[in-house]
């Protein structure tokens, strides 16, 4: 997708302020600090609108970004991070929860994996559920620079091989380096474009561009 415009949309503490516009919808998952907001500011060529290294802890929301008017992007807190206490912990599941089971809920959900490391037994119970629910989901991983290119093939298999039910093949990506984000924008742009039709005053889409990534004149309009 040809990136025109983003904004922050809404920023949802709470279920009621879940934006129910009709626009599809795709939610991005995953621990605390496994790259999600670099991933999601490298896709929409943005530089500060998923702030990256926010202190864990803080008070949650889904944030929800919105993408030349008609998509979202759909940010959801991380999860498993060791100091967050219980409470809150609770608040992160009962928020994320409601918007996995929400109407409408994601086209299309990325759970994002560090790729250096296994996935842990939050990721695979949020694939678990996923799986159950019967929602589209994709697995990413994150941050592949960091390996070697000779064991990405190899990294990618063992991933897969680690959730039940296995996935699709997942796809590394790297925020730095931009490897694999054509590749995720080409699994991507699909879930952009399917089933809704889109909300009244929006932009239609407009073809990839060349190179799948997002090019941008990002123009960040507040309204949470
Ligand atoms: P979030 O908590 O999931 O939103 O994670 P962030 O996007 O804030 O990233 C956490 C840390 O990992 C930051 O220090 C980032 O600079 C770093 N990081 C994120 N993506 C990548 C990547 O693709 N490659 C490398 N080398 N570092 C990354």
């Amino acid at each position: 997708m040809l990136i025109r415009e983003t904004e922050l949309f809404a920023s949802a503490s709470s279920p009621d302020r879940f934006p129910r516009d009709g626009a599809p919808q795709i939610a991005f998952m995953g621990r605390s600090n496994v790259g999600k907001s670099s991933l999601i500011n490298r896709l929409l060529g943005t530089r500060g609108l998923a702030r990256t290294s926010k202190t864990p802890g803080r008070t949650r929301a889904v944030h929800f970004f919105r993408v030349n008017r008609r998509v979202h992007f759909v940010d959801l807190p991380g999860y498993g991070y060791a100091r967050v206490p219980r409470p809150m912990r609770q608040e992160w599941k009962g928020l994320v929860e409601a918007y996995l089971e929400g109407d409408p809920g994601p086209d299309l959900s990325i759970l994002l994996v560090d790729a250096r490391h296994p996935p842990t037994d939050l990721d695979q119970e949020l694939w678990d559920w996923l799986a159950a629910a019967g929602r589209p989901a994709r697995i990413v991983l994150t941050k592949i620079d960091k390996l070697s290119r000779g064991r990405w093939a190899a990294v990618t298999r063992a991933a897969a091989a680690a959730f039940r039910p296995e996935p699709a093949p997942p796809i590394p990506v790297s925020a730095v380096t931009g490897d694999g984000i054509p590749a995720l924008w080409r699994i991507l742009d699909p879930a952009c474009e399917r089933g809704r039709s889109a909300p009244p005053g929006t932009e239609p889409l407009v073809t990839p561009h060349p190179q799948g990534e997002g090019h941008h004149r990002e123009r960040q309009r507040h309204r949470a």
